[in-house]
């Protein structure tokens, strides 16, 4: 049985979508921004808290896991640094709890959703896992102290475990059935789209004069499918012990302009948008686009939904939001 902390997230609630069809599966969340309606029916859903040692050991007592995978952690960038305790807290020591009852329960195998922000303002143009760590804001940081605690729990404890730094996740299941919900929302697609739905008055393009070939930030997204497929991959890897210690990008290695992505949400969509320049944002590098060689050469990984299809799915969800 694998344990997925956070799988009524938009990430985890698509992972165990796809889980589901191979392996049993037990979701643990405490529905803080996770959708009860988005986990699948065929697993076993347990609300609690990561942070929490009782219900952790609960349900390692209740569920023969051999492995875990953990998508149950803050994201939003401006606010980790308004409040980055609330990141430490979670992300960190919530993490930290949630590795101390695995060794316990003698569970070996963690599966861990870290993040592009570990590379903070990249000095190459395709970021690869041997590029500098150097993240900028506590949501980054954050992510980065738990891969080293992986990384020191791998010598000394055994622990065998996949790293996976996502890129810009995007996109919906295909069915629709289960999809991007933020809120607040703060993600380009997702608010493009409701912007062309009639639900937002504007989209504010976060400034015009970067460094790159139209002044918007480029970014490098990627199909919440085929993050999902990488999560599959990583389990068995480390299933079959092919793997113990291993960190991957996932990323398609092609980037898009802000401006560019709203032109292709305009064109599969047949509306045009209503768009004004703004001021930058703060934190935001202006170019991050991943390498994803690593994961291809080794597990065979790439991402097949390229920026179409990642609007053309997540606009057929946001034409009928379920939650
Ligand atoms: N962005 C924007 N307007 C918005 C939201 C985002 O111009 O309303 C830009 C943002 O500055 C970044 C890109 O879109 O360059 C992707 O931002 P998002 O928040 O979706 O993801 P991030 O790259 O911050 O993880």
């Amino acid at each position: 049985m694998i344990l997925v902390v956070g799988g009524a997230g938009y990430i985890g609630s698509h992972l165990v979508k796809e889980l589901v069809e191979k392996e049993d599966v037990v979701v643990l969340d405490n529905l803080s921004t996770g959708h009860r309606e988005a986990v699948d029916k065929r697993a076993i859903f347990v609300k609690g808290d990561l942070g929490n040692e009782e219900d952790l050991q609960m349900v390692f007592r209740s569920y023969p896991i051999k492995a875990v995978m953990h998508f149950a952690a803050y994201s939003l960038v401006g606010e980790s640094v308004i409040d980055p305790l609330k990141y430490y807290e979670n992300n960190v020591a919530s993490t930290l709890t949630l590795l101390k009852v695995m060794i316990k329960f003698k569970v070996k195998n963690f599966i861990f959703s870290s993040t592009a922000a570990t590379y903070g303002i990249p000095d190459v143009k395709l970021i690869d896992e041997e590029s500098k760590t150097a993240p900028i804001n506590p949501y980054g940081q954050s992510k980065l102290m738990v891969e080293q605690m992986l990384a020191d729990f791998s010598k000394s404890y055994g622990l065998n475990y996949v790293v996976l730094r996502y890129f810009n996740a995007a996109g919906a299941h295909h069915s629709a059935a289960i999809g991007e919900s933020h809120d607040p929302e703060t993600h380009l697609i997702p608010i493009i789209l409701q912007q062309l739905l009639g639900t937002r008055e504007k989209i504010s393009v976060f400034g015009s004069d970067y460094d790159t070939e139209d002044g918007t930030c480029i970014r490098d997204y990627i199909h919440v499918t085929d993050l999902a497929h990488a999560h599959i991959l990583a389990l068995e890897a480390l299933l079959s012990g092919e793997k113990s210690a291993e960190t991957y990008n996932l990323g398609n290695g092609l980037g898009y302009s802000v401006k560019e992505v709203i032109e292709t949400c305009e064109r599969v969509t047949g509306i045009k948008a209503n768009v004004e320049m703004t001021d930058r944002r703060a934190g935001d590098p202006a170019r991050l686009v991943a390498s994803s060689n690593k994961i291809f050469t080794e597990l065979g990984w790439k991402a097949e939904r390229h920026l179409e299809k990642i609007i053309a799915d997540a606009w057929k969800w946001h034409q009928n939001q379920l939650y």
